[in-house]
């Protein structure tokens, strides 16, 4: 039984199908090609583009196709962080951030000289909107916040956080890692200059995802990798680029990711956005009911939080009630989820943490309550 849908969601067979069939039927190589087969693959890879635009509000040339999340958050930090940072800026993180979106700017702030602020959270391991846009100053260039972070499940209001960020003359990148797959995304509403999120999250295959960025913000970005098809003209003395995104898209791109992400995002956009997140919010309702039942359990983050549960039972090892699980086939992660900074902050070494997906139902969660329950006997 799975529960770890927020580490990668298991894929439907409409995805497993458009990678084989890409590779059967359609398989060429794009932007390069002279014959039919490489000019339809090129073209297909075009428009699922455009399809990933669409799905998060914005056009076709808004989207740099990139391995995922972490490749998106870097990224922007090593092309963009030194158009906008300087010694004397502000950069602004979360403690309860990835270490994808936690360590770029770090190093960038290193790099730079400047100055790296990392918001606390609350002993629930939440940073509110409020604290965040509390230490927005006329200094901070950048704020890189996750819109749903993948402890507690936190969600933040993104475009109030934008409007304060703006407010004072700096830029918001949102690393939607574990938003995208359980609300709907429109940039428009968001007013994020960034947004990244993972195809694998969503039903999609893993190494592909995507930044999303603001189309004046990426034609000033200066390319990092550097390649085939990326370039305009290239001579012994002198290099120069083709115009954003494919600048950002060096050497031949994972090609059958990109057809299974827009599998992913048919699949996810077939059904009724709020009939999906009711499904989840009842299943997380029913993991958080039933864990605060059960003496000696701490439970973190808030009842709104999305995605996640994460929780420790008193007197056991994280890792030892996730091996206890796994004896029962309940696969759960425990660990610090990339987010070790929080863990320190909450004086904790690790948490265990279930999340669901659509094909999660009320008997998985019943399954895990009562194996958490016997393991709290068999513990203690
Ligand atoms: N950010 C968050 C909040 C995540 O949960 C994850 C993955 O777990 C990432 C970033 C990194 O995503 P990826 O490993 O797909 O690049």
């Amino acid at each position: 039984m799975y529960l770890d849908s927020a580490a990668t969601a298991q894929k439907p067979q409409i995805v497993l199908d458009a990678l084989t069939d890409y590779y059967i039927n359609q398989n060429a190589n794009v932007h390069r090609g002279l014959y039919q087969l490489a000019f339809q693959a090129t073209e297909d890879y075009e428009k699922i583009r455009q399809q990933v635009g669409e799905f998060v509000g914005v056009n076709a040339d808004n989207i740099v196709f990139t391995r995922g999340t972490t490749e998106a958050l870097n990224l922007v930090a090593s092309s963009f962080g030194p158009l906008v940072v300087h010694p004397d800026s502000e950069i602004l993180v979360t403690a309860a951030e990835h270490h994808s979106n936690f360590i770029p700017w770090q190093q960038l702030a290193k790099r730079t000289g400047a100055k790296f602020v990392v918001v606390p959270p609350d002993d629930q391991g939440i940073v509110t909107t409020d604290a965040i846009i509390d230490h927005v100053t006329a200094k901070t260039a950048i704020v890189a916040v996750a819109q749903v972070t993948n402890v507690t499940g936190h969600v933040v209001d993104v475009a109030r956080i934008g409007q304060a960020v703006h407010a004072k003359g700096g830029y918001l990148v949102v690393d939607g890692a574990q938003a995208v797959a359980h609300m709907p995304v429109d940039m428009r509403q968001l007013g994020a200059d960034f947004y990244a999120f993972s195809g694998h999250k969503i039903y999609g295959p893993t190494g592909i995802g995507a930044l999303v960025g603001k189309k004046q913000l990426l034609q000033q970005m200066p390319p990092i990798a550097f390649g085939g098809e990326m370039i305009d003209m290239v001579t012994e003395a002198e290099s120069t680029w083709a115009p954003s995104p494919l600048k950002f898209e060096a050497g031949t791109p994972n090609i059958a990711g990109v057809f299974g992400l827009s599998a992913a995002i048919t699949y996810l956009t077939q059904s009724d956005a709020e009939a999906r997140e009711q499904h989840e919010r009842a299943l997380l309702d029913q993991l958080r009911t039933g864990l605060q039942a059960i003496p000696g359990m701490t439970v973190y983050g808030d009842s709104e939080g999305v995605s996640v549960v994460s929780f420790n039972l008193a007197g056991v090892h994280p890792h030892d009630l996730a091996t206890y699980l796994d004896e029962q086939s309940i696969a759960v992660r425990a660990g610090h989820h990339c987010a070790q900074p929080l863990m320190t902050q909450l004086n904790i070494p690790a948490t265990v943490r279930a999340s669901v997906g659509l094909y999660s139902n009320e008997d998985d969660v019943e399954r895990l309550l009562s194996a958490v329950r016997a393991a709290g006997r068999y513990f203690n």
